[in-house]
């Protein structure tokens, strides 16, 4: 998979690039991921890339022509026609469903406002869709963009070894997931669960769904309205919303 993030920052964006797993999978080519920065796109002499918005307000906005030439460029280079998401608090709010969604796309291009966010027009004419990684503003969209890219990427084969699979992960099968406890067995007098340590792997499985479905109800009950539930999940919860009354 291929993204690229038109910014005005992308040192900082190659910073977190280059780190940790999605940095691993980026040496390995499993990942193409490349930052552009926008300033260089500019005509201005003096390599400006705002201005101040119409009808007046406060701040300051980026410029279509900058974005829009740094578009064509990366069309022209890669040869193909990226799916353009503009990072926005106006968009889609970013979730683990979207994401699956976005994983299946071959090039994304990722766009990141600053100031006051870009002209209108530019996103008329390029970008295919917001996208919000929540109900807060940020200065810019270089940490929406890298957020992406970190939950995106980590979905690509080979990107995660075995041993880091997601798929028993909060938000896969639209729970959260279970305790975990390692080494040693017993701290600050707090015993790890006795099942875990038993070996009996069907009787750890019902432990962990259980209490994956214990978590999601006391934490996050608006997630079970949308979650895959078996007959035997929805005793147990019956049971659990029982006992609390
Ligand atoms: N004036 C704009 C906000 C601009 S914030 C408005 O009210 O809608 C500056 C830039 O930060 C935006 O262009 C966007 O790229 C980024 N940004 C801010 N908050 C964000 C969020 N919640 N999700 C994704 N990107 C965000």
């Amino acid at each position: 998979m291929r993204i690229d993030i038109a910014t005005l920052f992308p040192e900082m964006c190659e910073t977190v690039l280059n780190e940790s797993i999605i940095g691993r999978a980026r040496k390995k080519g499993i990942l193409e991921l490349y930052t552009h920065n926008i300033r260089d796109y500019t005509m201005d002499k003096h390599r400006r890339v705002d201005d101040t918005p119409y009808g007046g307000g406060m701040g300051m906005l980026m410029q279509a022509e900058p974005i829009y030439c740094c578009y064509q460029d990366i069309v022209q280079k890669s040869g193909n026609t990226p799916h353009v998401i503009y990072m926005s608090p106006q968009g889609k709010p970013l979730t683990q469903k979207k994401a699956i969604q976005l994983s299946q796309q071959e090039h994304l291009l990722l766009i990141c406002g600053h100031y006051e966010g870009v002209d209108e027009r530019i996103i008329e004419e390029i970008v295919d869709e917001e996208i919000s990684i929540g109900d807060y503003v940020l200065t810019g969209g270089e940490l929406s963009a890298l957020v992406l890219v970190d939950c995106v990427g980590r979905l690509q084969e080979g990107v995660l070894s075995s041993s880091e699979c997601f798929e028993e992960e909060s938000h896969f099968n639209g729970l959260l997931e279970y305790p975990q406890y390692t080494r040693p067995p017993v701290w600050h007098e707090k015993q790890v669960p006795e099942v875990l340590l038993s070996g009996h792997h069907a009787n750890i499985a019902k432990w962990r769904r259980e209490m994956s479905l214990l978590r999601t109800l006391k934490k996050r009950p608006d997630m079970l309205d949308s979650a895959d539930l078996t007959e035997n999940d929805l005793k147990f919860l019956k049971n659990c919303k029982n006992k609390e009354v």
